[in-house]
């Protein structure tokens, strides 16, 4: 694949993400990579069959058209089920062949087989049920907490660590967070420490999987032993429950439910939405869903980012020991991948590859070429000026006409110099357009608002954490 192809992908996924927003494009896109394009075929593969049939009944029209729109000669889309768990657009890096014994040591930490241990999937050993492959790395001990994840981490410890007839505590337990912030990092970890020890049966299945086990049972009139088999379990983990579609399959995952946690065992759940959000399961499935404890795990800040990616750059040396990564360059990659977890990935792989495949360190000036994809701008948010005066107002119980009138009291000379601030930093307008909108002051009056509050947030940490309030509101 040349970087041509590349580049041109990147803009496909670019047209693709306008044309259907971001929603859309992070529930089917994301997870979409380019193989290869050849003769006039563009290749391209993603992580699950599901979501294989689901864009080719879908979306395939409009891949095409964006991608003809980048290279006419593109003619066809083929879309393929990648079988390997790396998930990254550069050349696979020893991936684990399927027949390798892998196995996974009694204290949670990987036994290094050779090199290769670090990479691709394995079967969980309930195979009877088809659970989902289990990914090596996704393990407590490659966790890290920071203040979005605190409480999902010890719900799911809690879980993993409990014992056969112990009481259980919160049923289901649902994780719900955007897409690449850790919910089946943590649901395999919890499978991984679960199925330590072997006193209890913990089986991860993807929603989909659930599907599928559930569908092909009833064609080969399995149903009743694959139902029994399931509720023979201690601890049941479904991942991506949103993906959980059509009536019966519903139906059956409800009965499911409502049999395990009647019978005293642990459901675990994580979704893209909230149990509420997710509207085309029925009123009483919402509602178990609800009844058990439902924890958000939120975006992760820049710190939690840099120790996501020191843990990679640790786990990646356990098979390439001279591959290292200088300070300033992982603080770079973590303050400017800010999107999730799963850029992080792409971001420390690639320049793994990189080093492996050309045997040049890495530098910071080879870490900007390799991750610039991956850092999206930052599209900032459309604030109106309106709606700054607004809530400025109101924080500070003044009205809208105060911040526009000349009045020069304290109460309302500093309301009005943040909210100029924030009209300076939020918007584009240039500054005699803000001291036009804010009663007809002049540029020099914006300016010296402006500077003012820049120079306070620095030494008053009350008013520093009041703007940030503001910010949040203003950009939510
Ligand atoms: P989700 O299932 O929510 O879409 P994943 O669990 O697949 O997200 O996470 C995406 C990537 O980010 C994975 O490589 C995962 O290991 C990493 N990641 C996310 N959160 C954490 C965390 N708290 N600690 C370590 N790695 C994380
Ligand atoms: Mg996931």
């Amino acid at each position: 694949m040349t970087t041509t192809d590349l580049e041109r992908w990147t803009r496909v996924k670019g047209r693709l993400r306008a044309e259907v927003g971001e929603e859309i494009f992070l529930s089917w896109f994301s997870r979409m990579e380019l193989e290869r394009v050849q003769e006039s075929v563009a290749h391209l593969t993603v992580p699950t069959r599901f979501l294989k049939s689901w864009i080719q009944s879908h979306y395939i029209d409009r891949v095409l058209a964006c991608w003809q729109q980048e290279h006419a000669e593109v003619q066809k889309i083929d879309v393929a089920v990648r079988s390997a768990v790396i998930r990254t657009t550069v050349p696979k890096i020893k991936p684990i062949e399927a027949s390798e014994p892998v196995r996974h040591a009694g204290n949670g930490k990987l036994e290094m087989d050779g090199a290769r241990i670090a990479f691709g999937p394995v079967s969980t050993g309930h195979d009877a049920l088809g659970g989902s492959p289990l990914d090596l790395r996704l393990t407590f001990d490659t966790f890290v907490i920071g203040r979005s994840n605190t409480l999902a981490h010890a719900a799911g410890k809690q879980v993993a660590v409990a014992r056969r007839g112990d009481p259980v505590m919160f049923n289901p337990l649902y994780i719900h967070a955007g897409v690449g912030l850790g919910k089946t990092h943590l649901l395999q970890a919890i499978t991984w420490a679960g199925n330590n020890g072997n006193e209890r049966k913990v089986l991860y299945l993807t929603a989909e999987k659930f599907m599928y086990g559930f569908v092909s049972a009833l064609r080969m009139q399995t149903a009743h032993a694959f139902k029994e088999a399931l509720r023979g379990i201690d601890v049941l983990v479904i991942d991506d429950l949103q993906f959980l579609q059509g009536k019966s399959t519903q139906a059956e995952f409800c009965h499911t439910l409502n049999a395990l946690i009647d019978a005293g065992r642990q459901v675990v759940i994580a979704a893209d939405r909230p149990p509420t959000d997710l509207e085309s399961l029925d009123d009483r499935v919402r509602s178990r869903l609800a009844g058990g404890l439902v924890v958000e795990m939120g975006p992760l800040g820049e710190e939690l980012r840099l120790e996501i990616l020191k843990t990679r750059v640790l786990a990646a040396r356990h098979y390439h020991p001279s591959f290292d990564v200088p300070a300033p360059v992982l603080a770079y990659i973590a303050r400017s991948v800010t999107h999730n977890g799963r850029d992080l990935e792409g971001a420390i792989n690639r320049l793994l590859a990189h080093n492996k495949l050309t045997g040049q360190p890495v530098t910071m000036e080879m870490a900007e070429r390799e991750v610039r994809d991956l850092i999206r701008p930052q599209e900032p948010k459309r604030v109106k000026i309106e709606d700054i005066q607004r809530i400025v107002a109101r924080q500070y119980n003044v009205s809208r006409a105060d911040l526009l009138s000349s009045r020069r009291t304290a109460n309302v000379v500093r309301p009005r110099q943040v909210a100029m601030y924030l009209a300076k930093t939020l918007t584009l307008r240039s500054l005699p357009e803000i001291g036009r909108r804010f009663g007809g002051r002049d540029h020099t009056t914006v300016l010296h608002a402006v500077r003012k509050i820049e120079g306070l947030v620095g030494n008053d940490a009350m008013l520093a954490d009041e703007i940030e309030v503001l910010k949040r509101q203003l950009q939510d």
